[in-house]
């Protein structure tokens, strides 16, 4: 009786537990400025010094209150600059709790268009706060961004048609970091290439490779899910993709259907999850994109 007793108090005290950790947001410091923090959504880096916090993305809306607990956790200087990656709601989700402390919102000018577009959804369906509106960048860019803060040149450029149309990559040139965004899903899922809102395979292969160009093997990267990784392991993704995207090229060039060119598992022996996208999904969207079609859905 009382083991059955222990079980049950066992059972009720690890359900709430449990349903928690789901948004346990965990860090990793790189080194003395730059901590990666983990969790729901996707990786944020945190940059850190006496200018002020810059974060790149923010999770998701829900994951807000633990992300910025998570922060404090790991310095007790106040947000300055958030920058966005993309306009997913799993990097940008918390644009308005981030503004409310203090957070400056950046975005490469299409995100911000993108969030502006989902406010003005929202808003049609009745369903916008009144302070929806503080999801939208205060400041967009075309092209590349400098900040110059916290002793460290930190520098986001555009990638263009890759992960989406708006998607940032942002360099920590002094700490040698490297943040992706979801150009790059390392293990945990195949690559999503959001085709409907301007992604590509072939701009997720250029925008890898402009990265290659840049650093030396001594450079970390931080991808946008998944654990944190070398130069190396960005040229095996890189090679990956460059040899899933032909393999479907050649598929289309004679003539095969999807059905017929997933069936001969282009992506067959890479180590990679089938967590949000799987292989079949991923080889779509690289015969879709190189089809230029944009009827993509990831589900
Ligand atoms: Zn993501
Ligand atoms: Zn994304």
């Amino acid at each position: 009786m009382r083991h059955l007793a222990a079980g049950l108090l066992a059972a009720t005290l690890m359900a709430p537990a449990a349903a928690a950790q789901d948004d346990t947001v965990t860090s990793q410091c790189l080194d003395e400025r730059v901590c990666v923090l983990f969790g729901p959504g996707g990786n944020v880096a945190l940059h850190r010094g006496a200018d002020g916090l810059i974060l790149i993305d923010d999770k998701y809306e829900r994951t807000g209150e633990a992300l910025l607990a998570a922060i404090a956790q790991l310095s007790e200087a106040p947000l300055s600059f958030v920058v966005n990656t993309h306009y997913h709601a799993d990097h940008s989700g918390a644009n308005e709790r981030m503004r409310m402390a203090g957070g400056k919102v950046v975005a490469h000018r299409n995100a911000g268009r993108r969030i502006g577009e989902q406010v003005a959804a929202a808003a049609a369906r009745g369903e916008a706060s009144a302070e929806e509106w503080m999801r939208l960048p205060v400041l967009t860019f075309d092209s590349e961004i400098d900040f110059h803060l916290n002793g460290e040149r930190i520098r986001v450029a555009h990638a263009h048609h890759a992960h989406t149309d708006g998607d940032s990559i942002v360099w920590f040139e002094d700490s040698r970091i490297v943040h992706m965004g979801d150009i790059y899903f390392k293990d945990v899922t195949w690559p999503y290439l959001d085709l409907a809102a301007g992604g590509s395979i072939d701009g997720v292969i250029a925008a890898v490779r402009g990265v290659l160009a840049q650093i030396d093997e001594d450079w970390t990267v931080i991808p946008g899910h998944g654990p944190v990784a070398t130069h190396a392991d960005l040229h095996a993704y890189h090679d990956m993709l460059v040899s899933i995207r032909n393999a479907v090229a050649a598929g289309i060039a004679r003539g095969d259907d999807l059905a017929a060119i997933q069936a001969s598992a282009p992506a067959a022996g890479y180590a990679v999850g089938e967590g949000f996208i799987t292989a079949d999904k991923f080889i779509e969207a690289v015969y879709k994109s190189l089809r230029g079609e944009t009827d993509y859905s990831p589900r």
